[in-house]
């Protein structure tokens, strides 16, 4: 696990240097098999490159920081940051973008879901001019079958609302050139969907493709229910379209309930009062009554959204640091 200090290498064998974000909750059984498995791959790459793996204890209760500081201090390649509580996986990986020093840089999954050899691919095409490197999953057999085809559901709604597309299955494990990073850090928004911000903003991308494996140790912390909060988040973060749909339906619907109307008040003109009429007015009522609270829904969740953002509160609060320079405009 030891490692030579860039200082002592000769300068022109090091290319650049790479920081490989890692965000954690309750992963105690997974930091040393993570380490083992990456550390070879990161110095078996030539021409040889700097690296730096950077934890983000995103509020763990288990014994994972302990760990991280174990790991830490036999090398000095390690640091980490605690964060105050748990404050998700998006909000970790964020506060590890922002503090992460590397010329690019690799959020990673510390549970070997994202397999290390795949970054020496993700290298060479950072090497070859590309500012960003997606992986893409062409097998996840790691998934559950549910699991594969909310995800294939989701990618599918996203990209027919969003005004910009994100590609099908990949996932946070991605190459991003510093610019990129420093971009990424710039944009002000609190409620973040880092896949969807990879994306939107832009730059030359290249992709590699890797078999998904299952989990090392432990188990997935994204429940089905989460998974749908997060793509809640994503959609809404990332499209107007279901708040502006109902000017078009509202105006389409208008025209059809004037013609209806038109034809009762003519027929009734014609053949007088009709009594009867309990099941139709019945059922309009409620379908009016559903769609009225369905919209109103869809507007609570962009006013949620609006009171999230002018709070201000900061995505994430550090509690602690380890062997990590900050600079000025980290939280
Ligand atoms: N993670 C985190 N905060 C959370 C949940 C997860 O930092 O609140 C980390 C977790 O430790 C792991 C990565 O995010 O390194 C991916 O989590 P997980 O494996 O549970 O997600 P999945 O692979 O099922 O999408
Ligand atoms: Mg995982």
């Amino acid at each position: 696990m030891l490692a030579l200090p860039d200082e002592i290498l000769p300068t022109n064998s090091i290319v650049k240097k790479i920081s490989l974000v890692v965000p954690v909750y309750n992963e105690e059984g997974n930091i040393t098999p993570f380490l083992q498995g990456i550390i070879p791959v990161l110095e078996s790459i030539t021409p040889r490159i700097g690296y730096n793996i950077l934890f983000v204890n995103d509020g763990s209760r288990d014994k994972t920081k302990a760990a991280i500081l174990a790991a830490a201090s036999d090398n000095s390649r390690i640091s980490l940051i605690n964060l105050s509580r748990n404050f998700g996986k998006e909000a970790a990986l964020f506060a590890g973008l922002c503090h992460a020093q590397g010329d690019a840089i690799i959020p990673v999954d510390v549970d070997l879901q994202d397999p290390p050899h795949v970054i020496t691919d993700m290298i060479e095409r950072w090497r070859l001019g590309a500012k960003v490197v997606n992986a893409r999953r062409v097998n996840r057999d790691g998934d559950t079958w549910m699991k594969r085809r909310t995800a294939q559901a989701f990618y599918r709604v996203f990209n027919t609302l969003s005004d910009h597309t994100i590609p099908h299955d990949v996932g946070d494990f991605r190459l991003l050139d510093r610019e990129v990073v420093d971009v990424i850090c710039r944009l002000g928004e609190r409620s973040r969907f880092n896949k969807a911000l990879f994306s939107w903003v832009g730059f030359e991308t290249d992709e590699v493709q890797f078999e998904r494996p299952c989990r090392t140790a432990g188990t997935s912390t994204y429940s089905y229910w989460k998974l749908w909060k997060l793509s809640l988040d994503g959609i809404f973060s990332s499209s107007t379209i279901p708040l502006r749909m109902w000017s078009y339906f509202g105006a389409g619907l208008g025209v059809v309930c004037l013609c209806y109307s038109l034809f009762i008040l003519i027929r009734t003109l014609i053949f007088g009062v009709e009594v009867p009429g309990y099941a139709s007015t019945l059922i309009i009522i409620l379908i009016f009554g559903s769609l009225n609270i369905f919209a109103l829904g869809i507007i609570g969740e962009y006013v949620a959204r609006i009171y999230t953002e002018v709070r201000q509160r900061p995505v994430y609060i550090v509690s602690s640091r380890h062997n990590v320079t900050v600079s000025s405009h980290k939280a």
